[in-house]
Parts: C-alpha cells; sequence; structure tokens
C-alpha cells in the first residue's frame, strides 16, 4: 500500500531534522508521497499567514502528518501553532514514549513508561485575558462579586478548564492503549488536592473509567511528588495519564532520564487524523548547523508507521535507531560520544543500519 503523508517541516532546525526524517523513512522502502506545506514563522515570514489554508486542507486530505518544530513568539505576536493544530483537528490524545535504550550509557536503566496527554483543554486551552483589558477588569469583578476573591487589577489571567467529557475520552484511550500494549498499570497525575475542581474533578472520572478495565490498575500521583518519584525510581512507572500542562512538563523530565529531548518523540492522535511530531522545539540558535539529533523526529516517523499499521518496517527502523545510539559512535553530541557526528552523519548511519537489519533477524527489536 502507498500513503500521500502531509509533511511540515517546521522552524529553527525542524528542516534538517525533517529532510533526515524523509529519507530514513523512505529506506524503509513503505512506499510514501509527501505533500509539503509550511506553517509557524517560516510561513509567517513569507506570507504573514503562520497556518495557512493549504496546510489545513492537506491534514484533512491526507489524514497523517509528520510536523517538524514549530516556533511560538513569546510573549506576543502568533498563538502557538502547534495548540492550534491539536485544537484544530481536535487531537485530544498526546502519546510520549519515553525508553532506555539497552547499552546505551546514560544515568538511569531500563526505563519504558509512556505518557499520555490531554491535549485540547487545561490551561493550554487558550482561554486568556490581557492585563488591562475592559474583559479582564469585568471577569476580576464577576470574581469578587461571585467568590469573594481578590484578583489584582493589574493581572492577566489564562482559565484551566477541564471537563468530564474530554477527561473520560482521555481515559478511555489510555486504557486501551495500556490494554493493547500490554501495560498494566496507569498513573493519573493531578494535583487535585489544590485544584478539586480542575484536576479534582480529572482523577474522579478517571477513577470511574478505569472500573471498565479491572485487567489494568491505577495509581495517583500528585504531579510535584511525580517528579520527585521520577528522578528517583522512574523504573516503577508503566503509564502516566495527565492534564495538558503537567503532561508538557513531565515528558521534557522523562525524556531527560532516557537520553534527553533528542531521543523523544510523540504522538498527537484524535478520530479523524494524527499529526508526529518531536516533543523538542525549534532550537533556532542551532538551525542549519547539522548538530542536533534527528532520532527525536524519526522515532516519531516510527510511530507514524505503525499507526499506518507498517510494523514490520517500523520495528526495522527502530532496530536501526537503537544500534546507531548503542554502538555510540555516529552520534551527535546530546549523545556524549568520543567524537559527535552531525544530523546528517546520524541518520546516514541509521540507514545504514536499516538496511543491514533488513537482511537480518530481528528479534532483540523493542517497540515504541
Ligand atoms: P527546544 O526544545 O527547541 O530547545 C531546548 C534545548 O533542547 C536546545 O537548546 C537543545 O539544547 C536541546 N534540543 C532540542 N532539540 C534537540 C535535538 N533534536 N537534539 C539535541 N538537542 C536538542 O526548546 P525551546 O528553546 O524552549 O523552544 C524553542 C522554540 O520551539 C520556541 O519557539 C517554542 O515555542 C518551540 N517549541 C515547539 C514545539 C513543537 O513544535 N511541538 C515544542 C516545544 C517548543
Amino acid at each position: 500500500m502507498s500513503y500521500t503523508i502531509t509533511l511540515i517541516p517546521g522552524d529553527g532546525i525542524g528542516p534538517e531534522l525533517s529532510a533526515e526524517t524523509q529519507r530514513s523513512l523512505e529506506a524503509t522502502g513503505v512506499p510514501i508521497t509527501w505533500e509539503i506545506v509550511e506553517a509557524g514563522m517560516t510561513s509567517f515570514e513569507k506570507s504573514g499567514n503562520p497556518l495557512p489554508q493549504d496546510v489545513l486542507d492537506s491534514i484533512i486530505k491526507n489524514r497523517v502528518a509528520l510536523k517538524g518544530p514549530l516556533t511560538t513568539p513569546a510573549g506576543s505576536g502568533f498563538r502557538s501553532i502547534n495548540v492550534q493544530l491539536r485544537q484544530i483537528f481536535d487531537l485530544f490524545a498526546c502519546v510520549r514514549p519515553c525508553k532506555t535504550i539497552t547499552g546505551f550509557k546514560c544515568a538511569l536503566q531500563n526505563v519504558d513508561l509512556v505518557i499520555i496527554r490531554e491535549n485540547t483543554e487545561d490551561l493550554y486551552a487558550g482561554i486568556e485575558f490581557k492585563e488591562g483589558d475592559g474583559t479582564t477588569s469585568r471577569l476580576i469583578e464577576l470574581v469578587k462579586n461571585t467568590l469573594n476573591a481578590d484578583i489584582p487589577l493589574d493581572s492577566g489571567i489564562s482559565l484551566k478548564p477541564i471537563s468530564r467529557t474530554a477527561t473520560r475520552r482521555i481515559a478511555r484511550f489510555a486504557f486501551n492503549y495500556a490494554t493493547i500494549n500490554n501495560r498494566t498499570k496507569i498513573a493519573a497525575v493531578t494535583k487535585s488536592n489544590i485544584m478539586k475542581f480542575t484536576d479534582g474533578l480529572f482523577f474522579d472520572e478517571i477513577q470511574k473509567v478505569s472500573g471498565e478495565y479491572p485487567a489494568i490498575a491505577l495509581e495517583h500521583y500528585f504531579v510535584d511528588n511525580l517528579c520527585f518519584q521520577l528522578v528517583s525510581a522512574p523504573q516503577k512507572f508503566d503509564v502516566l495519564l495527565a492534564p495538558n500542562l503537567y503532561g508538557d512538563i513531565v515528558s521534557d523530565l522523562c525524556a531527560g532520564l532516557v537520553g534527553g529531548l533528542g531521543m523523544a518523540p510523540s504522538a498527537n492522535i484524535g478520530d479523524s487524523c494524527a499529526i508526529f511530531e518531536a516533543v523538542h522545539g525549534s532550537a533556532p540558535k542551532y538551525a542549519g548547523k547539522n548538530e542536533m539529533n534527528p532520532c527525536a523526529l524519526i522515532l516519531a516517523g516510527v510511530m507514524m508507521l505503525r499507526h499506518l499499521g507498517e510494523s514490520q518496517a517500523a520495528d526495522r527502523l527502530q532496530k536501526a535507531v537503537d544500534l546507531v545510539v548503542q554502538e555510540g559512535r555516529y552520534v551527535t553530541r546530546d549523545l556524549n560520544p568520543p567524537q559527535p557526528v552531525g544530523t546528517k552523519e546520524m541518520a546516514d548511519r541509521i540507514i545504514y543500519f536499516l538496511q543491514d537489519t533488513s537482511k537480518s533477524s530481528m528479534k532483540n527489536s523493542v517497540t515504541i
């Protein structure tokens, strides 16, 4: 079967990582036609529009996209295109596997966990009230009148909506994911002792859904304690189920446990389409330097192959990445080799092993 996939090369380091990911995916032999469209800062600088209609049309048509990181201007300017894409396509589930590669020297071994993050609500919903605006003053007044709570008049405010509907949906997704992938327990991540009406609701609804899945154990961690437990004993975790903000932060922490942001892939999944990307951002100061690790985006490509049902090609590409990292010679600076190589050279080595492993047995392959 052949596939047409939307490719958004991205900003900053995105284009060079996307090019190497394209090459690696093509080397699996899976026939892919790329439909290349631009979004983010690259598109904004060319046309004044960071999210042109052709990007949306392409994703609607192809239902699967691979996306390089997109820059979000800090403080002011356009809203995150990454967040907007998740909201427009209702990509409600973000899946971020974190697994140590056997043989790769890092501080911790035998970590194998998956973060499932609710992707549409919470403080990332983009419902914000700017300091000094009339609507902000009216909201401050409403809060004063209804809750008798004082918010300083020079405040900006972001809302944190968490609904039962969205929580039920992500909880079912997480329990189904755990069932299909032979995972045995899910840890819900909240701060429900403080935010009872949002995080409390999140955990309450997860508990209800867990009743439908008696084979999967449910645990509950407050996010601050979870961070401590993760850096002390991450091996005890299996699936983490978190609302949007905690899920984002904990993903970077977990990426740090298993080799850094250069090794951390991510899938954003909805009912009608899916977008695959790296956890990391566009790291603009490294753009065009051929220095950054291509593996996070290549591993996102592995997740994309699995999503397409191309599991053998996915196994082979993942195995090739594992072998290159284990070998430790043709890897980028972030993986601490004696002599770092560039982005392209690391991808060359992955493709070399990919072509080699296609002839050999895959019995030691691990699955993302
Ligand atoms: P970043 O992830 O871009 O970079 C932080 C640091 O991580 C870098 O300085 C680098 O040391 C390291 N790093 C990142 N990617 C790496 C790779 N492939 N290999 C090795 N090391 C790597 O985070 P930032 O600097 O906070 O954000 C830069 C821009 O990216 C911002 O505009 C931000 O909004 C955006 N961003 C986009 C996404 C996305 O597209 N999904 C995610 C996060 C941040």
